[in-house]
């Protein structure tokens, strides 16, 4: 019956740009008006009561108190027992991973397991599972193996094929020699790699270049790669590209005006991802001192991503099981230490790894647990992620001129920031995709 429901919505839509189109001026698309009881903005470090929220085609038009005149004949969405809030940001999504599941296949069953076609169907099931949960964008980083694919669903979504929020795509992604999956196979095997892998500061720029030819919003490198636990006791991460091969990349990127995710879990790789001038670093289970320094210094933006560290343990006693619980010990200290030196966080969470069936606002739980304040979480997944995607002002906030990205929960996620599992309307560029809410 949704499904019904949001078709129209669809056509409706497409309806109102099209006589947007003809008559060449804002004010033909239809007005519709929504009623916040409480409204979190994005920005404000405070909600505010009784709230309109002007709409028109795909931006918010202004935003007023309570007792501002509405037009007459205006449609109104009334949301005045709910909490209003921005389209969610994830920072770290991968639509093309399903699961690392052992009893699974594990990672590799993705890509041996998997033909395109299928894997092109789960992604599209992830990008609709995204929007209706309230993410009405996603920084995708990377496709594990599945080629462009990333982009396609993106142009998919925007020609109005198939539900889904905004993408930002990273495409293939690149590591080194023996810096990613699959592997563990027959040396004489040639096997399919997750990442693009490169050797030297040519193959690196190549790559890069390959990448942002063929529609590389972000580039995802891997800075490090295996982890285990050393004699001593200290989780020890094996490094992959040099510093010389990331500045090749970081160059090549910036001169298109694009950044670089780093994905790095701490020693030698994630001080060359900080050297070699990285924009991001995601997971950075464990940060120096010195690092934290460094991260301020560069305004390099960190995506803890702390959620799939705490899922499907090994055995204590096996080499694995030390390794997965030294990696969840390091990283809280790292995200406390991180909060403390006011880093720019932003809200990720690596799903994709973790089943797309799981809630995407786990995060949430998290981060305020660690000690994050929930403001500040939400911020993390609303205005400070569109600042890192350079969209400020036009995502992640409720304000005059931005795109109409609108979510809303029952309950006070400032109370209890679970609540944002629970996401019960959503309205994407202008149109309303779910609403569970409205009388
Ligand atoms: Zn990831």
């Amino acid at each position: 019956m949704r499904k019904q429901v949001s078709f129209v919505v669809v056509m409706l839509a497409v309806a109102a740009s099209a006589s947007l189109a003809q008559s060449g001026g804002q004010s033909a698309a239809a007005l519709t008006v929504i009623r916040a009881g409480t409204l979190i903005d994005g920005v404000s470090e405070t909600p505010k009561k009784n709230q309109l929220i002007f709409v028109r085609g795909e931006h918010i038009e202004k935003v007023t108190e309570g007792s501002a005149t509405i037009p007459p004949g205006t449609k109104v969405i009334d949301l005045s027992g709910a909490t209003v809030l921005p389209g969610l940001i994830d920072s770290h999504t991968h639509i093309f991973l399903w699961g690392e599941d052992p009893a699974k296949g594990g990672y590799d069953a993705n890509i041996l397991k998997a033909g395109i076609a299928l894997r092109a169907a789960r992604a599209t099931f992830a990008a609709r599972r995204a929007l209706e949960q309230g993410f009405t964008t996603l920084r995708d980083v990377e496709t594990e193996g599945a080629g462009y694919g990333d982009v396609e669903i993106k142009q998919a979504i925007e020609e109005g094929t198939i539900p889904g929020p905004r993408l930002f795509c990273a495409t293939r992604a690149i590591s080194t020699t023996g810096g990613y999956n699959l592997e563990g196979y027959a040396p004489e095997l040639e096997m399919p790699k997750g990442a693009q892998l490169v050797d030297g500061p040519v193959e690196a720029r190549k790559a890069a270049r390959q990448q942002l030819e063929h529609g590389a919003d972000w580039i995802k490198v891997y800075m490090t790669h295996r982890s285990w636990v050393d004699k001593q006791g200290n989780l020890v991460s094996q490094p992959t590209l040099t510093v010389e091969e990331l500045k090749a990349i970081v160059d090549e990127a910036h001169g298109w005006q694009k950044k670089v995710a780093c994905h790095a879990y701490n020693g030698i790789g994630l001080q060359r991802a900080l050297d070699g001038g990285c924009d991001s670093i995601e997971h950075g289970l464990e940060i120096t001192d010195a690092q934290i320094a460094q991260m301020q210094r560069q305004g390099t933006w960190y995506c803890p991503t702390i959620s799939p560290y705490y899922g499907d343990w090994a055995r204590a006693d096996t080499p694995e099981g030390k390794r997965d619980r030294a990696r969840a010990a390091v990283h809280e200290i790292s995200f406390k230490k991180a909060l403390q030196a006011h880093l720019k966080i932003v809200y990720g969470t690596d799903i994709g790894g973790m089943p797309w069936t799981e809630p995407m606002a786990q995060e949430f739980r998290q981060m305020v647990r660690l000690g994050m304040p929930p403001m500040d979480a939400i911020q993390s997944a609303t205005s400070r992620a569109a600042e890192m995607l350079d969209m400020k002002g036009e995502i992640g906030v409720i304000a005059t001129g931005a795109y109409a990205e609108v979510i809303a929960v029952a309950g006070d996620p400032l109370k209890d920031v679970g609540e944002l599992e629970h996401v019960r309307f959503v309205m994407h560029n202008g149109s309303v995709f779910k609403n569970d809410l409205a009388k």
